[in-house]
């Protein structure tokens, strides 16, 4: 191709790049329903200097990493704390591309204590030693925090949960399995130790059983599903919710 249509194909990817960040840096208010629509005053995009200082970062744990616990494993040696580790490193990679500042953080890392961001996941994957067509992928949010948790905090769990579901299923095309929901994914313990304005999530990205191609020899899908998932987060896209963010139950129904 030509060098001048070469040179516009360029700008017009900085463009896009600059357009992405312009539209993550815009502050966040995740207090409001995104499906409200916007006053027609602010068609610009405003920076203001009261974005919060951790709005544009995110927190990967790599689950099982740096502890004696490696997690499933499979019968050639694999273990769910290296899958887990690759999963984190690539999505970790897409974010920072686009601007977003990703602390890896491993299974029992301090760091955890008191967390502040604009979100956590935790990247766990299922059994290898199970029925070798077993498929699908988990996600849960906090216990804890659905039973005492302000409702804002509520709110931006479930909503971190619902765009990692979204963006999850949309890449992998892994089925979302709700029925096998562990009480130890509920009561997960990174849960207790962020700063409880911090929205977490533990997600199990399939299993190594059945979804084995997919986690260990194309680990950068299930990282895009996560990152996209987060970024749905990040600019409140309105995704669909199973109830409007402002009538939350008080207490959710078990999965
Ligand atoms: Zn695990």
């Amino acid at each position: 191709m030509g060098w001048s249509l070469r040179l516009f194909l360029k700008a017009l990817g900085v463009a896009l790049g600059i357009a992405l960040l312009f539209v993550l840096v815009h502050p966040l208010d995740l207090s409001t329903s995104p499906s409200r629509a916007a006053p027609a005053t602010s068609a610009l995009p405003n920076i203001t200097p009261t974005a919060t200082p951790y709005s544009l970062r995110v927190g990967l744990v790599a689950g099982h990493s740096g502890g004696d616990d490696p997690g499933a494993t499979c019968p050639n040696g694999i273990t769910e704390a290296q899958v887990n580790a690759r999963i984190a490193r690539h999505a970790a990679r897409i974010l920072e591309s686009i601007g977003v500042k990703v602390d890896m953080l491993r299974e029992f890392d301090p760091l955890l204590q008191g967390y502040q961001a604009l979100a956590l996941v935790s990247i766990h994957a299922d059994s290898c030693q199970t029925s070798p067509d077993r498929s699908g992928f988990k996600l849960a949010v906090s216990d804890a925090l659905q039973r005492e948790g302000t409702r804002q905090q509520r709110a931006r769990a479930q909503r971190l949960k619902e765009c990692l579901k979204t963006w999850y299923q949309e890449t992998t095309h892994l089925d979302f399995d709700p029925y096998t929901i562990t009480r130890d994914m509920r009561e997960y313990h990174a849960f207790k130790e962020v700063d409880p304005n911090t929205p977490a999530v533990i997600i199990e990205v399939g299993y190594l059983a059945g979804d084995y191609d997919l986690l260990v020899n194309r680990p950068a899908v299930p990282a895009r599903g996560i990152a996209l998932g987060i970024l749905c987060f990040a600019r409140t896209e309105n995704i669909l919710l199973p109830y409007p963010d402002d009538s939350l139950p008080t207490a959710l129904p078990t999965p």
